[in-house]
């Protein structure tokens, strides 16, 4: 089939690839999970052997992105689309005012979620270029009252990601990092909250990991559903109900492999070779392909581009499915196309696309 033997070229956008050697070893431990006679999908929660999968999770994760002590791990539910609710939910009042910041589909989301609460404004949008771009520290104004100010670090469908953070001050900075989390270092000190989807950079669908400040904890809503605060999974280590036992355990094998690969560095220089191959195709088409995002705003994990011929867009798009690829396709909202690179998706998986790239641009010019 392709280099990777049975395993596809697999670009897919979310949920999207996860390291051979996790499912590897879950699969070997899937029926006896560590001596149990019993899967970990079948151990009570409230067990030992499944506390210490918890704990390991969380301890692996606070170490491999330096968070610092002030700061509690959640494993919650809901995706970090219930996040765009549970955000307001505790944190915006009526009458008082969040600032977003625009940079696609995901913040737009968010954005009609927090005006059910409150009284949302855009910081900045970059959507009158086609959220091209990120915009630039000096194009932020936002208020000094303001509840939070909420942006989306990773734009998983226009391909663009955010280099460094604003310094929000006083003012809680809120991030959806659900397509870039644990891809590179971030100092999590600027955040008062961020959060992810697991099924990207971290693991399978079905677990949240929220990062929140100690001081933001108790700063929420108490007049809201109990399954809705974020202090009832902080006060209950992420156990006041059955959590999502399997996928925090493939969470923690996930982490377990970054640790193994050199933590979150070696990751990140990994990340940043496997976008160059394909950055690198569409720089030196001379136009043939071209780049959604501009250069400055170019996201590591997301490489949105066009075919500039489009019928050669659609037949560039037929090859690459024959050839193995899957997941191609830009997200159905923009069209195009898309290489998702999370952390798990192999350099050859990046190097074999790359190669395809060229090869249909000379047999095609
Ligand atoms: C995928 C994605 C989401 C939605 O996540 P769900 O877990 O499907 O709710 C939110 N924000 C960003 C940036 C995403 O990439």
């Amino acid at each position: 089939m392709n280099s990777l033997k049975q395993r596809a070229y697999n670009f897919n956008a979310g949920p999207s690839a996860l390291p051979l050697t996790v499912l590897e070893k879950a699969k070997e431990e899937l029926v006896d999970f560590r001596g149990t006679g019993m899967s970990v999908m079948e151990l009570s929660h409230r067990s030992a052997v499944y506390e210490e999968v918890h704990n390991h999770a969380i301890a692996l994760l606070k170490e491999l992105l330096s968070i610092p002590e002030d700061y509690e791990v959640l494993f919650l539910q809901g995706g970090g689309s219930l996040q765009f609710s549970m955000v307001p939910m505790n944190y915006l009042k009526p009458g008082e005012k969040a600032g977003y910041i625009m940079t696609g589909s995901w913040s737009e989301k968010a954005f009609s979620e927090a005006k059910l609460f409150g009284d949302p404004y855009h910081v900045a949008s970059t959507q009158e270029g086609q959220y091209r771009r990120i915009p630039k520290f000096d194009e932020l104004r936002y208020n000094p009252t303001d509840a939070y100010i909420h942006l989306t670090s990773n734009n998983t469908i226009y391909g663009t990601q955010w280099r460094d953070f604003p310094d929000t001050g006083d003012v809680p900075l809120i991030a959806d990092m659900s397509s870039d989390i644990l891809s590179k270092p971030i100092d999590v000190n600027k955040f008062s909250l961020l959060y992810a989807g697991a099924q990207k950079n971290l693991g399978p669908s079905g677990v949240t990991v929220a990062i929140i400040r100690k001081d933001m904890i108790e700063k929420g809503n108490p007049a809201i559903p109990t399954m809705l605060k974020y202090s009832t999974h902080a006060k209950n280590n992420s156990l006041y109900n059955t959590p999502p036992t399997f996928g925090i355990y493939m969470l923690g094998e996930v982490l377990s492999w970054i640790k193994d690969l050199g933590g979150i560095h070696a990751l990140s220089e990994r990340n940043e070779e496997k976008a160059k191959l394909i950055y690198d195709a569409i720089d030196q088409s001379s136009g043939f392909y071209v780049g959604h995002a501009e250069v400055e705003s170019r996201s590591l994990m997301n490489i949105t581009f066009r075919v500039s011929d489009e019928d050669l867009e659609k037949k560039f798009l037929a090859e690459a499915k024959i050839e193995g690829f899957v997941g191609v396709n830009g997200h159905r909202s923009v069209g195009g196309c898309r290489a998702s690179t999370y952390n798990a998706v192999p350099f050859e998986t990046c190097k074999a696309f790359s190669e395809f790239m060229v090869h249909f641009q000379s047999a095609n010019q």
